[in-house]
Formats: structure tokens, C-alpha cells, sequence
């Protein structure tokens, strides 16, 4: 049995529902029963009736607001299911690990908890449940998306195929889709917007030192980088919640960043935006009700999922990493990376590539956990980031399931 509930019916899980269906036709074992619950079920239906078109997979549909913890629970207990992939938003993050706890129901999330009321997301809030799951004998693997995920994952296959340590690490985030609208975001914008627009933070460790987050403010340093399939971009250094895990996991680093790109006409829309608050999160009065900026300007704003048909070019995301070679030959520096076709993945899911580039690995994600390819340490159950499993099985499954990577080794470090 390997029934699985997906949780939020937006880009992120209409890719994943496809690619569990996928992945069902050729091995059922996997993927035995596929559920979709989210807030607004027509969304969901819309997404079921896709799959049942392009795989002939069928997958039951369920509205549920994932914060009402009681209703939550109703519902795991009437479908039964071995893992829930939440693939709502973050601040559903504790109350579906809640539902997880009072079920028995291992978990699995693209994103780390962020509470509503303040722009901040650390994994302390969910890393802190690790004694309750391990309790109940069940699992939570944190951040199974691309970035956070599949970053994580490259920089673990690098540790393990090609360098003995990691000195200095960069990931690199580059979104070379056009969709055509002067302002929209591939994600969830009110998510987007608020971690953008957070001073950037990156870690540093002195030689013998204890290592930190040194803060510089938002898009306050950029640089110009030439990405394959792309053309030069500029991208930005910004914080992402990678960094945290991988500075836990690959404590040696002396220096971890993370650049993504964005375009002059974004940037300048985003500071339009952020002068005149409409990037706010607490609250104003209009015509006396409160409203939050933010999520009255997501209201306004394209939906992510409603990109797709427009959206052409690629992405290009990877993790340079510079160290200290396995083989004993000196000092190495390795490029590894994912490009994927905006248009290809829409073909294929209904969705663009920033949708596709998170579901596919949440898709492999819950296929490591039902497979039992990733257990817990000791197989006890507990909460997880992706940097504590063997990458090899995943990125086996990227490459077959839509995300190939390539990896080659560069000349000497980066130069910026
Ligand atoms: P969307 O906004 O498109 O979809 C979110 C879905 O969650 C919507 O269907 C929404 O319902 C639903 N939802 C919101 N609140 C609740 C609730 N209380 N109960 C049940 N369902 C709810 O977002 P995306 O698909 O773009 O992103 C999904 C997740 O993936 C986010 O957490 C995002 O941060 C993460 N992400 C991770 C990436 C990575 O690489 N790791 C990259 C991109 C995204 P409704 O339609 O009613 O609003």
C-alpha cells in the first residue's frame, strides 16, 4: 500500500499529481492511490480531470482548509494514506505536520515553515518536531523541491562522487522564461515577494572559526553570469533556506551563497511596488476593513499557474562547488546543473518550468520514502533534510522522470 494524499492544488501540485500518475503506469507499486485535497476544490478537479485526459489515472478530489487541524485528521483518517506531500504554502507547514503527528502518517514539504506575520523562515520550528515523529515511528523529509531539494542534493552527489570537502559552494538560480506580462511571479507571489525582498544573508566560515550568516541588504550585490541555454543574466545574491541545512550538513564550507537572476523591468517594478507599500505584510485599514497589502497585490497579480501557456525559454539552476578533490589530485572546482524547457514541461503538465522543477522532485521525494530507498538514519522515523540521504537514487530519478543534470568540472573557483 502506498497511498498518497498531495496537499495544495496550485502549479507545484498539478505537477506533482502528473508525474505520480506517470510514474504509477509504469511501476503501481509506487504510487498505489493518488488523493488531491486543497482549499478551493475546483482547482483540484481541474487537475484530476487533466491527469485522468493525459494518463488515464484516476485521483479523488477533497476541499480542506489544512489549518483546521480537526478537519485535517477527518480527512487522513478517511483516506488512509502512507505519506502526505504538502504542497500548499508554507504557513500550512506545522498543521499538516500536526495531522502527520496525530495520524501516523509520514510527511513531505518543498518549503520551510514561515509564519504569517513576520518574513522569516528558519527550519527551527519544524526541526524542532524531531522527537515527536521519531516517538511515533514516522518520517519527515524537509524541502523537497529544486531550491530547497534538488541544490541540496547535487551538493551532496558532488561530496560523495567528486570532492572529499566542500570549501566554497554557490547556487545558482536562473529563471530565463518569458512570460510576456510586465510584472508576474512563477511562484506564489505573496511567498515570493516576501523573500525577495528580505536583506540577503550568506554563510561564512573564518579558518578555525565558528561559522554565521553574514547579512548585506536585499539585492544589495549582484553579479553578471552566462548561463547555458540562457545568455548572460545578472543575478542577485539573496538568502535561501538551503543554506541553513546545508551549512548544518556540510559543516566544513567556508563560504555558502545563493544568486538568483531577475530582469531590469521586475526589478524596477518590484521597487515601484516596495516605495509604495504595496509589499507590506502587516495590516492597513481600507474603508474600515484591515487589509494586508501583499495579499491584496497577490489578488491582482497573474496566477503562477495561468503562465503556462505563455511562458518560453528555460531555467537553469546548479551548484558550483569548489574543494578539496576525492582522488587526492588538489584543489577542483565542479559545475553540476538542470536546464529545463518552459515549454516542454507545460506539453507535458499543463504548467510551466518553475511548477515542474519543484513537483518533479517532490514527485521523487515521496518515491524515496514509499520505496524505502531514504529512511531515517536507523530507520526510526524522525524529520529529515535532503542532504541526509544517499543522492544516488534521486538523481537517478532526475534524470529519468524530466530533470536530467550534467556535471563538469571549470577551470578554478568563481571569480566573483
Ligand atoms: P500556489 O499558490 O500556486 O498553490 C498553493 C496551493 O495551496 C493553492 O492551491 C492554495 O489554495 C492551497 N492552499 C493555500 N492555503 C491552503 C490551506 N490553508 N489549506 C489547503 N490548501 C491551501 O503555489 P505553488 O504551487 O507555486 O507553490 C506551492 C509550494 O511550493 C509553496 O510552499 C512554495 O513555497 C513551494 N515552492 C518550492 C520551490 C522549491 O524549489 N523548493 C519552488 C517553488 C515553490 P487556493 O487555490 O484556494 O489559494
Amino acid at each position: 500500500m502506498s497511498k498518497v494524499l498531495v496537499i495544495g492544488a496550485g502549479g507545484v501540485g498539478s505537477v506533482a499529481v502528473h508525474k505520480m500518475a506517470q510514474v504509477s503506469l509504469g511501476n503501481a507499486g509506487i504510487f498505489s492511490e493518488i488523493h488531491l485535497a486543497s482549499r478551493t476544490k475546483s482547482k483540484c478537479d481541474a487537475i484530476a480531470k487533466s491527469v485522468k485526459q493525459r494518463t488515464g489515472v484516476d485521483v479523488p478530489t477533497y476541499a480542506i482548509d489544512a489549518e483546521e487541524i480537526t478537519e485535517l485528521v477527518k480527512l487522513i483518517e478517511q483516506i488512509q494514506p502512507r505519506l502526505i506531500v504538502n504542497l500548499a504554502l508554507p504557513y500550512q507547514d506545522l498543521a499538516i505536520m500536526e495531522g502527520c503527528l496525530r495520524t501516523g502518517v509520514d510527511y513531505l514539504d518543498t518549503a520551510n515553515y514561515e509564519p504569517r506575520d513576520e518574513a522569516k523562515f528558519e527550519y527551527k520550528w519544524q526541526w524542532d518536531l524531531h522527537g515527536r515523529f521519531r516517538e511515533k515511528g514516522i518520517t519527515a523529509l524537509l524541502g523537497s523541491g529544486f531550491d530547497p531539494g534538488v541544490t541540496s542534493v547535487f551538493a551532496m552527489w558532488l561530496k560523495k562522487h567528486k570532492l572529499k570537502t566542500i570549501r566554497t559552494l554557490d547556487i545558482l538560480d536562473c529563471n530565463g522564461g518569458d512570460h510576456g506580462q510586465a510584472f508576474a511571479t512563477n511562484f506564489n507571489p505573496e511567498i515570493n515577494i516576501r523573500e525577495i525582498t528580505a536583506p540577503a544573508r550568506h554563510w561564512e566560515k573564518k579558518a578555525g572559526g565558528n561559522g554565521q550568516f553574514v547579512e548585506t541588504p536585499a539585492m544589495g550585490v549582484k553579479q553578471q553570469f552566462t548561463f547555458e541555454g540562457v545568455g548572460e543574466k545578472t543575478m542577485y545574491m539573496m538568502y535561501h533556506e538551503e543554506l541553513e541545512s546545508l551549512s548544518r550538513f556540510i559543516p566544513e564550507m567556508e563560504r555558502a551563497r545563493f544568486w538568483m537572476t531577475f530582469g531590469e523591468e521586475y526589478i524596477k517594478h518590484l521597487n515601484v511596488l516596495q516605495n509604495v507599500g504595496m509589499t507590506r505584510i502587516d495590516p492597513v485599514i481600507y474603508e474600515g476593513h484591515e487589509i494586508v497589502p501583499l495579499q491584496f497585490l497577490k489578488a491582482v497579480l497573474p496566477e503562477p499557474a495561468s503562465l503556462g501557456p505563455t511562458t518560453k525559454g528555460k531555467t537553469n539552476i546548479g551548484d558550483i562547488a569548489t574543494g578539496e578533490a576525492l582522488d587526492g589530485s588538489g584543489e577542483k572546482t565542479f559545475y553540476i546543473k538542470n536546464i529545463c524547457d518552459h515549454e516542454a514541461a507545460y506539453e507535458e503538465t499543463g504548467n510551466q518550468a518553475v511548477s515542474y522543477t519543484t513537483g518533479v522532485p517532490a514527485m521523487i521525494g515521496a518515491a524515496m520514502m514509499l520505496t524505502g530507498a531514504w529512511k531515517g538514519a536507523d530507520g526510526q522515523g524522525g524529520v529529515f533534510n535532503m542532504e541526509e540521504f544517499d543522492p544516488d537514487p534521486f538523481m537517478a530519478m532526475l534524470n529519468e522522470h524530466g530533470l536530467p543534470w550534467s556535471v563538469e568540472e571549470l577551470d578554478g573557483p568563481v571569480e566573483f
